[in-house]
């Protein structure tokens, strides 16, 4: 109704045309919306001519034109090569249902391999979340591609649960191609802790999906002296190590933490704690609005927005990237789903939409 008046008015477009190119069409449409513009162009017709009106449609102008550089910023974010927080570029595509692949290059580390895209190649760990083909189908062409480039055998940490099928589906790939396929698969269970460098450790946390899923938690260690000997010479810090007393205190910090898909219930375990305490929360938004219920993403094993807000209180993360969203949305609804949750929370929310794909574009 309020495209057709604006349609039919083409007397009043020259103002906004040069402003609003056809890319952004969406965004001019939701600006007429809220700016109740056919009041404005009835005002502008002679029911009303007064300055306060004029007024009023330049402050929408001024708004609009906020609203498009935004919408620009978003729309720049789909091309961008991932985003910067916290000391760490994290990358990756993900799209809920097509491919997950979340990098983290400072790590060496992968979570889930989607459909391996090139850069993934290069990390020698890769975390697998759960068996679904849009987190797990592009393992056998990681290991490959890997084995393809002469690099070495990556490290692939998997739930226990699918070890065995994970084992089998290789020995399937070496018999059909003939090719050797080398790496290692590890089977970590929540509760487990392994030493990816010495100054690195990973840890699975319990997630909630429709199938049996895991996040992990990627920790950095560091040695700190014990209290009792700040005061001491380092000739005397060295003579007591040497004697074989302990004189420091091993501090973990949790970096990075990646749920994949899961259920809202996973903010409510206290086990969970590091998680929501990582510097960086990678989590999934699969739902961002009114028109898919929380019902409905429970029963689908992924989380609404509105959950993740209404748990907002639970993150004492730096930034929480949000990821894994669902292709039905585009990148304004994207867009307008971060700023809700901004509201919530002091982190620093960001979406990762590098190679979104919407199923309308
Ligand atoms: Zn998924
Ligand atoms: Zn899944």
């Amino acid at each position: 109704m309020i495209c057709e008046c604006y349609l039919r008015r083409p007397s009043l477009t020259p103002i906004l045309t040069p402003r609003f190119p056809l890319p952004s069409l969406h965004t001019y449409l939701q600006f007429l919306k809220k700016s109740n513009y056919n009041n404005s162009l009835k005002s502008s017709h002679g029911i009303s001519n007064s300055s306060s009106s004029s007024s009023g449609i330049l402050s929408s102008i001024g708004r609009a034109i906020e609203e498009e550089e935004e919408y620009r910023r978003a729309r720049a974010a789909v091309h961008k090569k991932g985003v910067d927080l916290e000391g760490y570029s994290i990358e990756g595509v993900s799209i809920g249902g097509h491919e997950t692949c979340v990098i983290v290059p400072q790590l060496k580390a992968a979570f889930d391999i989607g459909r391996c895209p090139s850069r993934a190649v290069h990390q020698n760990f890769l975390f697998i979340t759960h068996a679904h083909l849009d987190h797990i189908g592009g393992l056998p062409m990681y290991v490959a591609t890997r084995g393809l480039y002469g690099l070495k055998p990556p490290t692939v940490f998997v739930p226990p649960c699918i070890k065995e099928d994970v084992d089998k589906l290789f020995d399937i790939h070496r018999a059909m191609s003939e090719v050797e396929l080398n790496f290692d698969l590890v089977a970590l269970d929540v509760g487990e802790t392994y030493e990816m460098r010495n100054d690195l450790i990973v840890r699975p946390f319990t997630t909630h999906h429709v199938i049996p899923s895991q996040g992990y938690v990627i920790y950095s260690v560091r040695k700190k002296l014990r209290k009792q000997y700040v005061h001491l010479k380092g000739k005397q810090i060295e003579k007591l190590k040497k004697s074989g007393v302990e004189i420091t205190n091993t501090i973990m910090c949790p970096e990075v933490a990646f749920t994949g898909d899961t259920r809202s219930d996973f903010f409510l375990d206290p086990c969970n704690a590091d998680a929501l305490r990582a510097k960086i929360l990678i989590t999934e938004a699969t739902f961002l609005d009114e028109n898919v219920t929380v019902e409905h993403a429970r029963d689908h094993g992924h989380m609404h927005l509105f959950e993740i807000m209404e748990h907002a209180q639970w993150i004492r993360s730096k930034a929480i990237i949000l990821t894994h969203f669902s292709s039905r949305y585009n990148i304004e609804d994207i867009r307008q789903a971060i700023s809700r949750l901004q509201t919530k929370v002091p982190a620093k929310v960001v979406a990762l939409t590098e190679g979104f794909k919407s199923m309308y574009s």
